[in-house]
């Protein structure tokens, strides 16, 4: 039998080494060389079992979402991850499923140079805590609070996708797996996050849905944000597995992208777009803050109003 120390173990054996840890998994903390001159950037995110992945998702992909989601929240803010700690709680101690889970884990802790410093280990239900540690330059991060009125809006990627994914999972039916591969795999837009700084004024990642996210900017900004849907970028599986009336409700509506949503002045549109081609992440402008508050959507010119705003973990389901 496996014992929570074995587990330790096979984490430890693989993770990413950095000059910066000074001390990583064994000792009762971390100890970590922060560089002079930048601040410190930090996120934490728990995915739960059957809430915030299908019970029926593979390990490795769990492990992927786990970090991936935390990465996001650092894209968001512009910083560059370093270092993140893990709190695992499992039924049992399943040796061949933390395997899983590191497989990955790992892939995207390394494709991003961050190093697992530690964690905790605990038995019952299945749900992963991650913390991540990035680094930004003073007074550069992105915040939610920045948007200025007359900013265009932008959105990477092709939202909905995610929530369309987990549309046909409920149905029982066949999922489409491009449309899988999006909400168990999503890409953190670190890339996109970075080459903003000094570019967009203020950027959100979409996890709860784009109209509710894009709430949270208009609010703490205080102003109005109108986007048209027509505008919205669509991938082709997205297209060809809804008719038109829900792929709109799961562009604007569908959580999970993790998708970055910023504004910009539109005199720097050109630089938004050098960002985007040197992070190799499409983006799409969609609407404009104006002021007054709240978020209003046009399609074909009229108002459109979808069914709920965003997922909101205490709301009753929809
Ligand atoms: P303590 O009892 O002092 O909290 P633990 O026995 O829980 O220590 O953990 C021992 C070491 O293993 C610590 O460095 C801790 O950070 C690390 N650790 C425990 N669980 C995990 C995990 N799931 N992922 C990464 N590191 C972990
Ligand atoms: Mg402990």
């Amino acid at each position: 039998m496996t014992g929570e120390f074995d587990l330790i173990d096979r984490i430890r054996a693989r993770v990413v080494a950095r000059d910066d840890v000074r001390l990583g998994i064994g000792d009762d903390a971390a100890v970590l060389a922060v560089p002079a001159g930048l601040h410190l950037v930090v996120a934490v995110d728990t995915l739960n079992a059957g809430v915030h992945f299908p019970a029926d998702t593979a390990p490795a992909d769990i492990g992927w979402k786990a970090l991936a989601v935390n990465l996001s929240d650092l894209a968001a803010m512009g910083a560059v991850p370093a270092w993140c700690t893990v709190s695992l709680s499992m039924p049992a101690a399943d040796a061949p499923w933390v395997d899983a889970f590191l497989d990955g884990f790992d892939a995207l802790a390394r494709a991003h140079a961050v190093a697992l410093v530690g964690g905790d280990t605990t038995r019952g239900p299945l749900s992963i805590c991650v913390t991540v540690h990035g680094l930004v330059a003073p007074g550069r991060a992105l915040r939610r609070s920045a948007a200025c009125a007359g900013d265009d809006i932008w959105i990477s990627g092709t939202p909905g996708d995610a929530a369309g994914a987990l549309r046909q999972w409920r149905a029982g039916g066949a999922v489409e797996p491009a449309l899988r591969e999006r909400l168990d795999r999503p890409t953190p837009r670190l890339a996109l996050g970075d080459a903003l700084v000094g570019v967009a004024h203020a950027a959100i990642d979409v996890s709860d849905g784009l109209l509710a996210d894009l709430g949270h900017v208009a609010r703490a900004s205080g102003l109005a944000a109108e986007i048209d849907l027509d505008d919205l970028p669509v991938s082709p599986a997205l297209r060809a597995a809804f008719d038109a009336d829900v792929r709109y409700r799961l562009q604007a509506s569908g959580g999970d992208d993790y998708e970055l949503c910023f504004t910009a002045p539109p005199s720097v549109a050109d630089a938004v777009r050098d960002a985007a081609r040197a992070s190799a992440t499409p983006v799409t402008r969609i609407g404009r803050m104006q002021a007054g508050a709240g978020v209003s959507v046009r399609l074909a010119g009229a108002p459109w109003a979808p069914q709920g705003a965003g997922w909101d973990h205490f709301a009753a389901a929809p």
